[in-house]
C-alpha cells in the first residue's frame, strides 16, 4: 500500500475505518478484519465521486452502519455486507461481481439488503405498516440482513439534519411505523429507543426540544432527592456483601411523550416517580438485593412484580417494586443480573452476537432459532400466553409470502400459493372469473407460485368460470372449497336446467308439458325412479344417468289414448337441443374434433357428465354410436358466442420465423393461439397441430383462407378427429 499522505489521514472515512478495525479486533480474527479492510477499499473505489447530503464521502455512511453492528459483534461477512450494502443499488454492480468478490454469502446479504431498500421505497406504508413489517420479516430470510437494514436506518436517522422538512418527516414516519417496531420484536430495545427518539426530534422538533428542556430541569431538580437515595441503597447493599450496580434510571424520551400524549398528563404525572436500576449477578441474589431495598423503605402493597419467575410475553426479566421514599416520594425499583439486561437492551442480538466469541460463525438462523427455544423455556415456566413466541415465530420462520395488488396494497399469502389462490383471497368472484394474470407486467400461467415482493394482477372476463384443473395447483383451503364449492353448485344448476329441458323436448313430443302434468303422476314418477323431487330427477336427466325419453313416456302413459287422438301421425318431428356451447359442466365440447358454432352436430350421453358434442363428421362418431346408445340431435343457437377451440394442421415450409408469421397472421384476425404442437418436421417441412379459439365457422374459414395465401403454408386442414 502507499503512504498515505497528511491530509489524506484527516479524512473522515480514514477515521471510521481506523476506529472499525480497531473494533472488529476486538472479536475477529486478523485475516477475518482484513476481509473488511478490502471491503472498505472496494466500496470506497464503488463510490468514489458520490457524496452524502453532508458533503461526507458517501462511503462514511456504510462504514458507520458497520461500526454499529461491530458494537453488536456482528460476524465478518455480516460486516462486508454492510460495508458493501448500497453498490448493487447505487454502483451498478451485480451480486456476481459480489459473489466473485467476496463470497456467495456476501452477495446474498447484500442482494437481500437491496431487495427490502427497494421494497420499502415503493410503499406508502402506513396503513399497512404491520404487512409491511411482516414482509420485511419474511424477505430477510437471514436475520443478519434484517440487522443491517435497521443499523442502516439507525444511521441514517442520525445523520437526517441537512434534508428537507418534509423528507424528515416522512422519513421519520417510516421509522416509527416499520423499523422501530421490528427493532421491539427482535427485543432490540436499544436500538428500537434511539430510533424513536430520533424519529420524534423530526417530526415534531418543537416538542422535541421543549421536552427536552423540560427534562433536563427536572432531572437537575431531582438531583438533589436522587442521589441521597442511591448513595443509602448502595451503603446498604455494601454492608449486605451483595455486589451490584445501582443507577437512576431515565425514562426514554418518545414513551414520555407518548403517555402525555396518550393519557393526556402533564409531564410531572410521568416522572413523579424516582426510578432505579439495580444489576446483579445471580438471581438469588435479584431476591436478596429485593429483602434489602424492602428493609430500607416499605414496599407499596400491591405493586411488587416477580418477572423473573414469570417472565413478561417477551421474555423480559426483572423484579419490580414501588417503596416509599424519603419525605414520601414513590421509588420505583427494578432488579435484575446482567445477563438479563443484556437481553432487554439487545434482544436478539444479546443472545446470539455477544456469545459468538469461539470464532465460528455458526448459521444465524440457527441462533435465531435457539433465541427462539430459549423464550420458548421460560414461557413455558411462566406459563404464560405463546402468542408473542407465536407470531415471532412465524416472522422468522414465515409460513407466508407478501406480494403486492396493482395499487400497492399487501396481500399476505400461504407459502407456495399460485394466483388463482391469490385472486380467492382477494375476492371469491375474482377468483371465480379470472382467466389470466401478469406479474410484474409480464404475462404468466396461473399456475405460477407467489414469491415475496411481486406484484401481481389478475384479469377477470364475465363468462369465465373456475376450471377443474385449478384444483391440482391451488394450495390454500379458500381457493379449494371456493373452486369445488362453485362447480359443485354450477353443476348441479345446469344439471337440472339441461334436465328440464330435454324432459320438456320429450314431452312436446308427446304434446304435454310438464308444469301441466297432474300431480299425482309425477309423483308415481318420482317414486318408481326413487327421487325426492323433481329437480332431483332432473339432475339425473341432466347428467345422463335417466333417459328422458323413458322418463317422458311413464308420465304420459295413463295419457296414451288421449295423446293419440291428438296425434294420430307417428312421425312426430323431434326438436333438436339447442346448445350455445358455453354452458359449461353438463353440455361439453368434444376434444377430438373441437365442434365450432355453425358445424353440424350431434350429442352424446354420457353417465353422470351430461352431454358431450361432438362435430357430426366426427372420426369417432361410429365407435361412439356403438358405445352410446343414448344420443340426440342438437343444433346450435343462433347467438352463440364466444371463443371455441378448432384445431388446424398445417404443413408450412421449415424456415426461421415461419411459425411467427403465421401467429401473427392468426392474432391480426382476432383470433388465438392455444397450443401448438409440432408433429413432424425434416429439412424442408415441418407439420403443426395448432389450436386456436374461434368464433364460429365463417371466422375459421377466414383464418384458414388468410393462412393458405401464405407462401410459407404448404397444406392446411382442419383436425375432426
Ligand atoms: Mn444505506
Amino acid at each position: 500500500m502507499n503512504t498515505p499522505d497528511v491530509h489524506a489521514l484527516e479524512r473522515p472515512e480514514d477515521k471510521l475505518i481506523a476506529r472499525l478495525s480497531q473494533d472488529l479486533s476486538g472479536y475477529l480474527d486478523q485475516n477475518q478484519v482484513d476481509d473488511c479492510v478490502r471491503a472498505y477499499h472496494f466500496g470506497a473505489a464503488a463510490h468514489s465521486g458520490q457524496f452524502r447530503k453532508s458533503g461526507e464521502a458517501y462511503i462514511c455512511h456504510p462504514l458507520s452502519v458497520a461500526i454499529i453492528l461491530a458494537g453488536m459483534h456482528m460476524d465478518a461477512n455480516g460486516i462486508m455486507a454492510a460495508i458493501l450494502h448500497d453498490v448493487i443499488e447505487d454502483c451498478q454492480f451485480s451480486k456476481q461481481e459480489l459473489a466473485h468478490q467476496f463470497g456467495v454469502e456476501v452477495a446474498e446479504l447484500v442482494d437481500g439488503v437491496t431487495k427490502l431498500t427497494k421494497i420499502a421505497d415503493r410503499t406508502q406504508a402506513e396503513a399497512q405498516a404491520e404487512n409491511v413489517r411482516k414482509m420485511f420479516l419474511a424477505m430477510g430470510k437471514d436475520l443478519r440482513v434484517i440487522l443491517v437494514k435497521l443499523a442502516d436506518r439507525l444511521h441514517n436517522m442520525q445523520t437526517l439534519g441537512v434534508m428537507p422538512p418534509e423528507k424528515k418527516r416522512r422519513i421519520a414516519r417510516e421509522t416509527i411505523d416499520i423499523y422501530a417496531p421490528i427493532a421491539n420484536r427482535l427485543g432490540m430495545n436499544n436500538i428500537r429507543h434511539q430510533l424513536e427518539a430520533l424519529s420524534f426530534e423530526a417530526m415534531y422538533p418543537h416538542r422535541y426540544a421543549v421536552l427536552c428542556h423540560a427534562l433536563k430541569k427536572a432531572r437537575g431538580n431531582r438531583r438533589k432527592i436522587v442521589d441521597p437515595i442511591e448513595s443509602s441503597i448502595k451503603s446498604r447493599l455494601e454492608q449486605a456483601g451483595l455486589v451490584c450496580k445501582v443507577s437512576g434510571r431515565e425514562k426514554h424520551i418518545y414513551s414520555i411523550y407518548q403517555k402525555m400524549h396518550l393519557k393526556k398528563i402533564s409531564l410531572a404525572a410521568v416522572v413523579d416517580r424516582y426510578a432505579f436500576r439495580i444489576l446483579c449477578d445471580t438471581v438469588d441474589n435479584c431476591y436478596r438485593v429485593l429483602g434489602v431495598v424492602h428493609n430500607l423503605y416499605k414496599p407499596i402493597p400491591g405493586r411488587f412484580k416477580d418477572y423473573i419467575a414469570l417472565p413478561k410475553a417477551n421474555g423480559y426479566q426483572s423484579l419490580h417494586s414501588l417503596l416509599m421514599g424519603p419525605y414520601g416520594v414513590p421509588i420505583e425499583i427494578q432488579i435484575r443480573t446482567h445477563e438479563m439486561h443484556l437481553m432487554s437492551e439487545s434482544g436478539i442480538a444479546a443472545h446470539w452476537l455477544y456469545k459468538s466469541d469461539n470464532g465460528k460463525t455458526e448459521k444465524i438462523q440457527a441462533r435465531a432459532n435457539e433465541w427462539l427455544r430459549d423464550l420458548l423455556e421460560i414461557q413455558k415456566s411462566a406459563g404464560d400466553s405463546l402468542e408473542f413466541i407465536d407470531n415471532l415465530k412465524v416472522d422468522l420462520f414465515p409460513q407466508e409470502v407478501f406480494v403486492f395488488t396493482p395499487k400497492g396494497k399487501i396481500i399476505k399469502i400461504a407459502k407456495g400459493a399460485t394466483i388463482i389462490d391469490f385472486a380467492y383471497a382477494v375476492h371469491t368472484d375474482v377468483g371465480n372469473s379470472c382467466i389470466s394474470a401478469m406479474i410484474d407486467r409480464q404475462l404468466v400461467p396461473l399456475q405460477t407460485k407467489l414469491e415475496n415482493g411481486m406484484t401481481v394482477e389478475v384479469v377477470t372476463a364475465t363468462f369465465a368460470r373456475p376450471n377443474p384443473l385449478w384444483l391440482n395447483y391451488v394450495t390454500t383451503v379458500k381457493a379449494r372449497s371456493s373452486i369445488r364449492n362453485f362447480l359443485k353448485n354450477f353443476k348441479q344448476i345446469e344439471a337440472i336446467n339441461l334436465g328440464r329441458r330435454l324432459l320438456e323436448k320429450e314431452l312436446q313430443a308427446m304434446n304435454l308439458q310438464l308444469d301441466i302434468i297432474e300431480e299425482s303422476r309425477l309423483q308415481a314418477l318420482l317414486k318408481s325412479t326413487a327421487k325426492r323431487s323433481l329437480n332431483d330427477l332432473l339432475e339425473d336427466i341432466g347428467l345422463g344417468n335417466k333417459m328422458p325419453f323413458l322418463c317422458a313416456k311413464q308420465l304420459a302413459q295413463d295419457d296414451v289414448s288421449a295423446n293419440v287422438k291428438l296425434h294420430d301421425n307417428d312421425n312426430v318431428q323431434k326438436t333438436p337441443l339447442i346448445i350455445k356451447g358455453t354452458e359449461g359442466m353438463v353440455i361439453t365440447l368434444a376434444k377430438c374434433c373441437r365442434p365450432i358454432p355453425g358445424d353440424s352436430i350431434i350429442g352424446f350421453f354420457n353417465p353422470g357428465k351430461g352431454i358431450v358434442v361432438h362435430h357430426h363428421a366426427c372420426r369417432n362418431r361410429t365407435t361412439l354410436r356403438k358405445k352410446h346408445t343414448n344420443w340426440l340431435d342438437v343444433e346450435w343457437s343462433a347467438d352463440a358466442v364466444g371463443d371455441f377451440p378448432a384445431e388446424l394442421r398445417l404443413e408450412i415450409l421449415n424456415q426461421r420465423g415461419a411459425l411467427a408469421t403465421i401467429a401473427s397472421t392468426i392474432s391480426h384476425l382476432d383470433s388465438n393461439i392455444e397450443n401448438v404442437t409440432v408433429v413432424d418436421q425434416d429439412a424442408q417441412i415441418c407439420i403443426d397441430l395448432i389450436i386456436l379459439t374461434v368464433k364460429d365457422r365463417v371466422h375459421l374459414a377466414k383464418i384458414m383462407r388468410r393462412l393458405k395465401e401464405l407462401p410459407i403454408v404448404l397444406k392446411i386442414t382442419r383436425v375432426k378427429a
